[in-house]
């Protein structure tokens, strides 16, 4: 079968993957993009939106320090996304609360904090433990049972559909081969000389990234890599549109620019089991309504679960192959927070062929676990 060359292959049409397909094809790269489409795991679709730094990288202060990095690229990556496309991405940085419901949970919090800011060193970490009094005039409608919150100035949110639908119209418009229905099985690897075949075509590039999610797992040994992350379930409640007014998101209660309150997100370690559970929904709602009894008048309009892409520690994963250099992987949890950091950071390092020595920490080896050949 002919080959369609190209500068680089991703693998995995997401937000992880069409954020560094987009830096790279920006970076004048001709880039595949491929995707397997409705069939897999997807939890670009099914998230929170949140663009969230206070809780990242307590014990890995460089993920602390990656994800302010991200924070910081997205107003720019919002600004670009939204001229090349039209596209209001929604986001909104006006710093965000993680509530407290008991004194229990403020001291916990408030050490967390601290260890954090610790942690930070010279890099700094701004944020405040705010009292009961005064966080009821930062939030109105907040209700007593909460205590008070941690706050830092670097969180917001944003419209996670929209990045993503953005950043598939700039790839493409800007010359990028979007792929769908494309799923990746294997392919042919050599030190940057790298073939798949996908949707009935073969695709040849120097550069691979496998940006593919939870399917990276079973890709990455073919590539002389590993990526053991596993699925962990997340459900979102979503309320019709409130009159109330929101002015900043919290860990687990948002406001969407058209109105709507985002409840969630559960933790859930149950394979790949995507059904919703009435318990955990109720648990969301009951939490929720704590928070601010106001929204306990909402009905909810939709409720929703999804897998997230999990790491051993939680860590990202970023790697390029000792054995086929100018292969990479590249997994997360926190797609919507680290986009711009992909599309900005990551993939300029990808397009020159060498990761920063930044992103020592991020790869594979810390497992232990052996990349199969
Ligand atoms: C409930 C929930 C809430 C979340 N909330 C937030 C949040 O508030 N903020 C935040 O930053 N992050 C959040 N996340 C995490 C965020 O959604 C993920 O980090 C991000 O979507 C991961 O993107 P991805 O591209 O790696 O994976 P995916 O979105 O799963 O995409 C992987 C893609 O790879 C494709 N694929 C898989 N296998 C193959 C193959 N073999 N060949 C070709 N293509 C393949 C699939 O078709 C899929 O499109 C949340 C996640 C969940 C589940």
């Amino acid at each position: 079968m002919r080959s369609d060359s190209f500068d680089a292959i991703v693998v995995g049409g997401g937000l992880v993957g069409a954020a560094i397909a987009w830096g790279l094809q920006r970076r004048g790269l001709a880039t595949a993009l491929l995707d397997e489409g409705d069939t897999a795991y997807r939890a670009s679709r099914g998230n929170f939106g949140l663009v969230w730094v206070q809780s990242k990288g307590l014990g890995a202060p460089w993920y602390q320090r990656w994800t302010r990095a991200s924070a910081a690229e997205w107003p720019a990556l919002a600004e670009d996304l939204g001229a090349r496309t039209g596209e209001d991405l929604g986001l909104r940085q006006p710093g965000g609360v993680h509530l407290c419901l008991s004194d229990t949970e403020m001291a916990d919090r408030a050490a967390r904090m601290a260890r954090m800011q610790a942690e930070a060193g010279n890099h700094g970490f701004e944020y405040r433990m705010i009292e009961a009094p005064e966080l009821r005039a930062m939030l109105p409608g907040l209700g007593p049972r909460v205590v008070g919150a941690s706050w830092t100035p670097y969180d917001g949110h944003a419209n996670p559909l929209r990045l993503l639908h953005a950043l598939h119209g700039a790839f493409t418009q800007a010359g990028g081969a979007y792929v769908p229905n494309a799923r990746v099985e294997a392919g042919q690897a050599a030190p940057r000389d790298f073939a798949v075949t996908a949707g009935g075509r073969r695709f040849a590039a120097p550069r691979i990234v496998l940006a593919a999610g939870l399917g990276n797992a079973d890709l990455a040994p073919r590539f002389g890599l590993s990526a053991p992350v596993r699925p962990q379930r997340g459900q979102v409640l979503v309320t019709k549109r409130a009159a109330e007014l929101m002015p900043m998101p919290t860990t687990t209660i948002r406001q969407t620019q058209e109105g709507s309150l985002m409840l969630g997100d559960s933790m859930e370690e149950v394979g790949f089991d995507l059904r919703q559970s009435p318990e955990v929904m109720r648990q969301i709602a009951d939490r929720a309504v704590l928070c601010f009894p106001w929204i306990g008048r909402l009905n909810i309009v939709r409720a929703w679960s999804a897998l997230r892409v999990m790491a051993p520690d939680g860590l990202p994963i970023y790697d390029e192959s000792t054995r086929f250099p100018g292969a990479f992987t590249a997994n997360c949890h926190s797609g919507v927070t680290l986009a711009g950091a992909h599309a900005r950071l990551l993939a300029p390092m990808i397009a020159e062929g060498r990761l920063d020595p930044m992103l020592d920490p991020f790869t594979a080896g810390r497992f232990d676990v052996r990349a199969a050949s």
